[in-house]
């Protein structure tokens, strides 16, 4: 038997970040930025109003008061966008709107309010502070200072940054592209009436789910038999397209073994027995260069293993820190039992998180429900996976835990895009992921 420790040490060994390359704005969203991105522009890139109101020199209205407004003829009109106006005659207001660029001689902006707002001339009724509502060109970034450093995960605001600063392909590591194969003759894709002894396929869609969810672009391929020719096609057929394998199922001891049978002595896989429960039976390793993991076919098995071991080789792969789940401390309000020799998951419910949501020293872990491989109900209603060492086979009531939580991964992104499913029996390429 291999400890969960060799086995996710192994798998980190072998994955490396995807090829940085740029990639378009909205490609970019939810990436990791693959080099430090400086700026090659002032931002802003000129001094300009921060208000609506009045460009004037401050010198010119001192001594304004509510009762005696200080007037100045308007000698011109600086809407945003048509160029440099032109320079502010000494004694003079010009009208300007926010973000406008100041004419050259005016010092501050006086806002709207501040003023009666007339067009021919203007009263100007309070005293405004020399360099008041002006923006400085350069006070956000200047040029070649850094704007946002490698590793930097690229949400809605760096998005608005890199166009700010006038970036359109900014450096990243790619999503990773991931196929999702599940294996197995009883299988039937969800929404299809059942026959006897068919069941429906819930592990692709709950492994593609959480691949997305750790920011991959998924293909899941369905509807393949444990016959090896059948797997093979369906497995070799995409390796070349893809950044990284999931297959479930078909990795026991059983007959009809399909993944097991064909993938053994293929590139450096190794099957391995994993202390822990659940999901004992795993592989991994390279075929063609490519990472491939073969998760057991029990629904929350291959959930857990897919937490434990895909999601911090994912997390490699964007460019992020592996730090899987996140580990915090909880308390046990029921006694555990694990088996000996291995290390158990145990899904559990938190009672009183911090006003955080956050597990808080007082917070309490109850079982979810039947812990069984096959009960994917308790994995649903799970907050965490409390981890009980190989060697505790029991672990009191009241006692500190590690856990592992739920749903709240570091680096993890929902969106809409990479989301294609194809069957294995379909013709033609895959649709919806981008070719090498
Ligand atoms: P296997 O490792 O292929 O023998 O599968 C172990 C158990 O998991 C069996 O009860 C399978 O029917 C079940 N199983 C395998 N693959 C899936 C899947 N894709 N969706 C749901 N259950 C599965
Ligand atoms: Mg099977």
């Amino acid at each position: 038997m291999t400890t969960v420790d060799d086995h996710l040490e192994r798998i980190l060994a072998a994955v490396t970040p995807t090829r940085a390359r740029r990639a378009a704005l909205h490609e970019a969203h939810g990436c990791v930025l693959a080099a430090d991105v400086r700026a090659t522009v002032a931002l802003p890139s000129f001094d300009n109003a921060a208000m609506d109101g009045y460009a004037v020199r401050a010198a010119d209205v001192a001594g304004a008061t509510e009762q005696e407004p200080v007037t100045l003829p308007v000698a011109a009109d600086i809407p945003a966008g048509p160029g440099t106006p032109a320079p502010l005659p000494a004694g003079t207001a010009a009208r300007i709107m926010t973000g406008a660029p100041l004419p050259r001689g005016a010092d501050t902006v006086v806002q709207l309010e501040w003023t009666d707002g007339g067009g021919e001339s203007v009263a100007v009724r309070d005293v405004p502070r020399r360099g008041q509502h002006i923006r400085r060109a350069g006070e956000d970034v200047t040029p070649g200072a850094l704007v946002l450093a490698a590793g930097t995960i690229i949400g809605s605001a760096q998005i608005g940054l890199l166009a700010a600063v006038n970036v359109a392909r900014p450096p990243v590591h790619p999503r990773p592209r991931i196929a999702v194969l599940s294996t197995g003759t009883e299988l039937v894709e969800v929404g299809s009436p059942l026959r006897d002894g068919q069941i429906v396929d819930s592990n692709s869609h709950g492994i593609a789910a959480a691949a997305r969810e750790s920011g991959a672009q998924v293909q899941r391929l369905t509807g393949v038999p444990d016959e090896p020719d059948a797997f093979a096609k369906s497995f070799y057929g995409i390796l070349s397209q893809v950044d990284a394998v999931v297959t479930t199922g078909g990795v026991s001891v059983g007959a009809y073994d399909v993944v097991k049978e064909v993938l053994t002595g293929a590139g450096s896989i190794r099957f391995d027995q994993v202390a822990m429960r659940p999901g004992r039976p795993q592989g991994f390793g390279l075929v063609e260069g490519v990472p491939v993991f073969t998760l057991p076919g029990n629904p929350v098995s291959a959930l857990v293993s897919f937490d434990l071991f895909v999601r911090p080789a994912l997390q490699r792969m964007r460019g992020l820190p592996a730090t899987g789940l996140p580990r915090v401390e909880v308390t046990l309000a029921e006694p555990l039992r694990s088996p000996a020799g291995k290390r158990g998951f145990v899904r559990v419910t938190l009672d009183g998180l911090g006003a955080d949501g956050r597990p808080a020293p007082d917070t309490l872990a109850r079982p979810a429900g039947g812990q069984g491989s096959h009960q994917l109900t308790s994995l649903a209603a799970a907050q965490a996976l409390v981890v009980i060492p190989e060697d505790v086979t029991e672990a009191p009531a009241g006692s500190r835990v590690a856990a592992l939580l739920l749903g709240d991964v570091p680096g993890s992104i929902l969106s809409g895009v990479g989301w294609a499913d194809a069957h294995a029996d379909a013709t033609g390429p895959p649709a919806g992921l981008p070719t090498r």
